[in-house]
């Protein structure tokens, strides 16, 4: 036998990754530095990091322990779990303990394993983060899309919701929400979420309610699906989003007590896969959940930062004529450029892919197509991600503004002019 045929794989062996692309968020963030490394200048809007330091005293608490050395229990450290608990019961009013807690590297790798672990259809309104649907493909998985419409703000209703469980009651089913929403930053009030929750209930779902930009809301104002459906809602949640440190991976998920099966399951699979989360990690974690004065205002600082920013994309766009929903927290914004259908038809552009492969090439702005999120590849939406920016260096100077003060023309010349020609750079070339 050749060398090479000797490592192909065998072909009896369903490898079930084989075919299937990088994840979306991470190819157009290895595109981008390429490029700029090529020396263009390149806006990139792709990848949805946290632009914030990780606060001081988290910092300080990772330091302190370095030296954290050992393997730690699989559900995850019982003092971490134990703040996180007070943490969802202080901001969402809930009753839980350290046992309906479990600690993993990071969210995704949480819902991973919970695919893994449930053998049910996975349930999303489309559009929904990148990587949801790709998890239950490798798993094998059924997906089901549900639509949601622009001019209601993307979001999944309850009769659509109802019309879907409908068909066959008794399916079992993980729903996955996310809100503040990855890609359009916009997010669901308690009213709908009320609703969401008796239909979820009557038809026992497993609901899984993505929150990880819930301390993003620009008006801290995020409201957990728990609270109407507790029974049936595992809230996850983490560091990545709220406490800058994406690449720490750290993710937690809080289970009711009903579900505990399933943590244990999933804990099954974590004993065999990653063993644990990282020791050093997960200690300073209970410094960033425990939180207080200091992360508060940190806080405080990247949501009215965050607001302004949204704010002035949100209104530059609008006036563009680009249909676009207002971003309520998070740093995604998603304009549709259906508006200029023809025009872009005119130029050979008939799907969100080319739209962006054709952005990227004559503006340098990197973006991701609204395919990917589950949009119709027809449909000319964009995600952009508003976060290459100094958020240290924003955090500073909103601060010293002191309270009450807006974040004018000239703070957002200051911190936000690179963002600002990208965004300019998409309508000139839009209209052009
Ligand atoms: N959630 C981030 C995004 O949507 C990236 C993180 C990831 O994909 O792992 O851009």
């Amino acid at each position: 036998m050749k060398e090479r045929e000797l490592y192909s794989p065998p072909v009896n062996i369903n490898l079930n990754v084989r075919g299937k692309q990088q994840s979306a968020t991470l190819e157009i963030n290895e595109r981008a530095w390429r490029l700029s490394e090529a020396g263009r200048k390149v806006y990139r809007f792709g990848l949805g990091q946290s632009p914030f330091p990780v606060p001081d005293p988290v910092v300080g608490a990772l330091q302190l322990n370095a030296h954290q050395k050992d393997y730690l229990p699989v559900k995850g450290l019982e003092a971490l779990r134990e703040v996180v608990a007070g943490y969802h019961n202080r901001t969402q009013h809930l009753n839980l303990s350290a046992e309906d807690i479990m600690i993993g590297p990071g969210s995704k790798e949480l819902m991973f394993i919970l695919q893994l672990a449930y053998y049910g259809d996975l349930i999303i309104p489309t559009p929904s983060w990148v990587s949801y649907a790709p998890q239950a493909s490798i798993i094998g998985r059924n997906i089901h899309w549900l639509p949601t419409q622009s001019y209601q703000q993307w979001h999944l209703t309850p009769d659509t919701l109802e019309t879907f469980c409908r068909n066959d009651p008794g399916h079992p089913r993980i729903l996955i929400l996310n809100y503040p929403a990855n890609p359009t930053g916009n997010t669901y009030v308690s009213d709908e979420l009320k609703k969401l929750a008796q239909i979820a209930r009557k038809y026992r779902l497993i609901l899984l309610s993505d929150e990880i930009y819930g301390e993003l809301h620009y008006k801290h104002q995020h409201v957990s699906i728990a609270r109407y459906y507790p029974e049936g809602t595992i809230i996850s949640s983490g560091l990545s989003k709220w406490c800058g440190a994406g690449g720490w991976r750290l993710g937690t998920f809080a289970f009711p007590k009903s579900l505990h099966w399933l943590q244990d399951s999933m804990a099954v699979i974590a004993s065999e896969t990653y063993t644990s989360t990282s020791a050093p990690i997960q200690y300073a974690a209970i410094r960033a959940f425990e939180g207080g004065a200091e992360i508060d205002t940190y806080l405080t600082h990247s949501r009215k930062i965050l607001r302004a920013l949204a704010k002035t994309i949100y209104d530059r766009f609008r006036k563009a004529g680009i249909a676009v929903t207002e971003p309520r927290g998070a740093f995604y914004i998603f304009p549709d450029f259906g508006p200029f259908k023809d025009r872009l038809y005119e130029r050979g552009i008939t799907n969100s892919r080319d739209l962006c492969r054709r952005l990227l090439e004559d503006t340098g702005v990197a973006a991701l197509p609204g395919s990917v999120f589950g949009r119709a590849p027809e449909e000319l939406t964009i995600r952009m991600a508003f976060v290459e920016f100094d958020g240290a260096a924003a955090l500073k100077d909103c601060a010293a503004m002191g309270e009450g003060c807006t974040l004018n023309g000239a703070f957002q010349q200051n911190h936000f002019a690179h963002i600002l020609e990208g965004v300019e750079k998409v309508c000139e070339w839009l209209l052009a």
